[in-house]
Formats: structure tokens, C-alpha cells, sequence
């Protein structure tokens, strides 16, 4: 009898762990996938939305065109889950899994943060991206503030990749010289991790006349005043208030006892959670260093390694390292750039790390998206592992938002009939 693996959340790390095992041991394997939502969006698709270069329409890759061997897509929203026996439930079913794996991502907090569900404007969704491009054509002069308001959040470029696309809109409408902008965070630096990425941001922010302003909680908005309140006392000023939500685990892994601590813990070599034949991966896990597209796809290949390893008997040859490149988008005039963000202090992997980087299917190019996803569609993969590790500029002519997950989104193209044209 096949071995019925659950993977709760279709995202990123969901998608991919699907396409792994369906290509790696679909004999083996009976897969159910398991999303309340009927399509996949990147992360990135959201700051296209903002800025009006795509709908939301057309950013969304319906998960309805899934075509992959053993795997059963069902949209359901989970509502509850037990980890000591396996058992998930949806508003429609149960299922009961040999190998279960939480996937299921980080939900935002809005009421963490008083005064920001009423007042704050955010692009951590598609509906408040596309508010927020709605309400930035009736802005034309004052000060906005791009608050991030907790720790840890989804893709720490992405506040001053915002801000970086906001001086570009206001350049390009002739108000920048009306307009304050002042990004204010929780962390020491940018990019705590890598002080070479903070540095390069923090030249950026400069050089747009951005003002950066580390170290600060902001615990409140006041919509009378129009203030951000500070935990240490102190206010900063706004017309317009751009937030990073609070993240925390969605409700239902929270009652699941999963993540008593706030995320889920796991086995940082292998992604194991403390209950057997529970694997967590994703933004939903405990683990050092960022919240990303990138990141999820990795811990989905090392879990879909243990899994294959655990049905024939035999080690998994690989272990986890939080590692691997974000393309940065630095606005109009600069190329987006790419960078290796690492929280590894780990050294080896066990094994060859050569198998793990040259077993990236469609690695990395200067292609653009869409001719990427075009060239997987056809079954031409480009491939050219070593740019996967450069720290190098990607070609100049390139000015489209080309991040690390675009191209592994690629990969997850695989899991959409050949005639797609969803997007890239
Ligand atoms: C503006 C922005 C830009 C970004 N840019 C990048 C980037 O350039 N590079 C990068 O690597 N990352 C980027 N990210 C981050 C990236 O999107 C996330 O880190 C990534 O999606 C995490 O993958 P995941 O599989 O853990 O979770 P997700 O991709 O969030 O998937 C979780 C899935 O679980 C589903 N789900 C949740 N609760 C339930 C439930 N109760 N029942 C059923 N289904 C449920 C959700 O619908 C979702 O599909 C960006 C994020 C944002 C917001």
C-alpha cells in the first residue's frame, strides 16, 4: 500500500515538495495537497500589482491546472490539526496521513498593531497592494512613513525594495521633492544577516534621499494625530502609513500545539518537528535567518529527500542549510541585483553540496521571467548552476524584477499543464 503524504499549504514550500516527490517516488507516494486558496501567486507579484503593471488577475497561476503524477489538489481550508495522530481537518473532510508536512506559511497580525487595520495601507497582500496603487494616485505631497512592525517578516528586502519603487513613482510624477519618505524598522540593520546587503541598502536609501531609522518598535498608530507612537516614547509623523503586518503562525497551527514557542520547531539538519512523521517547513517554522520564497523551496527538497529516504530504508544524503540568493530590485536605472543571504553558520552538508546545487532543475539565467517560464513549458531548461552562488549583477539590459524565486518558480511552472500561460 502506498504511503499517503499530506502537505498542508500549496505555497511555495508546499508546491515544491509536491513536484519532488511526485517526480522522485509517485509509485511510492499518494499525495493530497491541500490550499484554501484556488491559485498561487509569488511573493514579488505583489509589488507588480502596486505599481500598476499587473492586475491581480493577472498575477495568479490557478492551482486547478496542477497535472503531476499522484498528486490530489483539494481546496480546503484545514481547520484543524493533530499532530500526535496525523489527522487533519478541513470544512469537507478528514484525512489521516503517514507523513504529514505543515507548509501552511505566515498569516499577518493586523490588530497586533492599533490604528492599522483602520488606517495603515500595506503590499504584504494583493488586496492592499492594489489599494495602496489606488490611494497613491490621489497622493501628492507629504511624508510617508513605511513602518515595519515586528520580527521576523516575509522577505527583508522587500520594505526597501517598496520605498525604492515609491521614489521611482514620485521621480516619475515630478512630487519627489513634495515627498518625505523615512522607513523605520525593528532591526539593527536592513539586512541584519549580511552586513554587505545592509551596506548596499543603506547606500541606496541614501542615495534617494531616504532616511532609515534602525532600532524602532512602533507600537501604534494615531489616526488623530497621524502619528506613529514608538515603544521607547517617541512618535514619527506620517500623511501616508505603509506597514509591514506583525507575522505569526495561521490560527489553526496555532491550536495545534505545533508551535508553542510562536513558529513551528524544527530539526534544523532535516526539518523534523518533535512528533514522528511531522515535517514543518516554510515561513511557518522556527527557524534562524529569513522568511522567504527561496528558503521555503530549499526546506521542501531536504524534506522530500527524508521522505523518499524513510520509504526505502536509507539515509537522506543532504541536511538543511538556510542559505541561497534574492534578486533585489533596486528601482529604475539600476539592475536588479543578486545576493547570497545566509544565516548558515553551518558548514558542510552531508554529502556532496555540488549534488545539491547541480540538482536545481532549471538553476539560474538572465532569461526573463516569462521566457523562462516559456523555455520550462517547452522543456528547455537553461542551466547554469554557478550563477545560483555569484554575488554578481545580473545582465544590465534586464530591468524586470528577476528574483531567486522567479526562477525557482520556474521549476514550480512544472507542476502546470504545458499549455499554460498563467504567467511566468
Ligand atoms: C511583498 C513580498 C515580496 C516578496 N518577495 C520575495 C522574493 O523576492 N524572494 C523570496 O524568496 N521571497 C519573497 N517573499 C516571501 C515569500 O512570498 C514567502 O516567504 C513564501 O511565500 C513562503 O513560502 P511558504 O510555502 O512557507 O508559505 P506560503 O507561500 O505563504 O504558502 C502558504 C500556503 O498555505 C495556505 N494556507 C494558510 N492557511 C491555510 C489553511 N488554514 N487552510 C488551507 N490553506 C492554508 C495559503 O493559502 C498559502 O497558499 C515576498 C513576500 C512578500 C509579501
Amino acid at each position: 500500500m502506498s504511503t499517503h503524504v499530506v502537505i498542508l499549504g500549496a505555497g511555495f514550500g508546499g508546491l515544491e515538495l509536491a513536484t519532488r516527490l511526485s517526480d522522485s517516488a509517485s509509485d511510492e507516494i499518494r499525495l493530497t495537497l491541500i490550499d484554501r486558496n484556488d491559485s498561487f501567486s509569488f511573493g514579488f507579484s505583489k509589488l507588480d500589482v502596486l505599481l500598476g503593471r499587473k492586475t491581480i488577475s493577472e498575477v495568479l497561476l490557478p492551482y486547478d491546472e496542477i497535472e503531476k503524477d499522484g498528486v490530489e489538489f483539494r481546496r480546503e481550508r484545514v481547520i484543524s490539526i493533530d499532530p500526535d495522530t496525523r489527522r487533519v481537518a478541513t470544512e469537507r473532510a478528514s484525512y489521516d496521513a503517514d507523513v504529514l508536512v505543515v507548509a501552511l506559511g505566515a498569516d499577518y497580525d493586523f490588530a497586533a498593531t492599533p490604528g492599522f487595520a483602520e488606517e495603515g495601507l500595506e503590499y504584504y497582500t494583493l488586496a492592499g497592494a492594489e489599494r495602496l496603487r489606488d490611494v497613491l494616485t490621489d497622493f501628492h505631497s507629504g511624508k510617508v512613513l513605511v513602518g515595519i512592525l515586528g520580527h521576523p517578516f516575509k522577505c527583508p528586502p522587500a520594505p526597501f525594495e517598496g520605498a525604492f519603487l515609491l521614489h521611482d513613482r514620485f521621480v516619475e510624477r515630478g512630487i519627489r521633492d513634495a515627498v518625505e519618505i523615512r522607513v523605520i524598522g525593528p532591526q539593527s540593520a536592513p539586512v541584519p544577516v549580511t552586513k554587505e546587503v545592509s551596506r548596499n541598502f543603506l547606500d541606496a536609501l541614501a542615495e534617494r534621499g531616504i532616511e532609515y531609522v534602525p532600532n524602532q518598535h512602533i507600537v501604534e498608530l494615531d489616526t488623530n494625530g497621524k502619528e506613529a507612537r514608538l515603544e521607547g516614547g517617541g512618535t514619527a509623523p506620517y500623511d501616508l502609513f505603509i506597514g509591514v503586518p506583525v507575522h505569526r503562525v495561521p490560527e489553526v497551527v496555532a491550536r495545534s500545539g505545533l508551535a508553542p514557542d510562536g513558529w513551528v520547531q524544527v530539526n534544523p539538519d532535516n526539518l523534523a518537528t518533535q512528533f514522528p512523521d511531522v515535517y514543518a517547513l516554510g515561513d511557518v517554522a522556527a527557524l534562524p535567518g529569513a522568511k522567504a520564497g527561496v528558503f521555503a523551496e530549499n526546506a521542501a527538497r531536504i524534506v522530500a529527500e527524508n521522505i523518499t529516504a524513510r520509504l526505502r530504508g536509507s539515509e537522506p544524503e543532504h541536511r538543511y542549510e538556510h542559505d541561497g540568493t534574492c534578486y533585489i530590485e533596486f528601482g529604475a536605472g539600476r539592475s536588479p541585483r543578486s545576493r547570497r543571504i545566509s544565516s548558515a553558520a553551518r558548514s558542510r552538508p552531508r554529502g556532496s553540496s555540488d549534488h545539491l546545487r547541480s540538482s536545481q532543475p532549471t538553476s539560474w539565467s538572465s532569461q526573463r521571467p516569462d521566457e523562462s517560464a516559456g523555455s520550462v513549458r517547452r522543456g528547455q531548461r537553461e542551466t547554469a548552476p554557478e550563477r545560483a552562488v555569484s554575488l554578481r549583477e545580473v545582465s544590465p539590459e534586464n530591468d524586470l524584477l528577476w528574483r531567486a524565486p522567479d526562477r525557482a518558480a520556474s521549476d514550480r511552472l512544472s507542476l502546470l499543464p504545458s499549455d499554460c500561460d498563467a504567467g511566468r
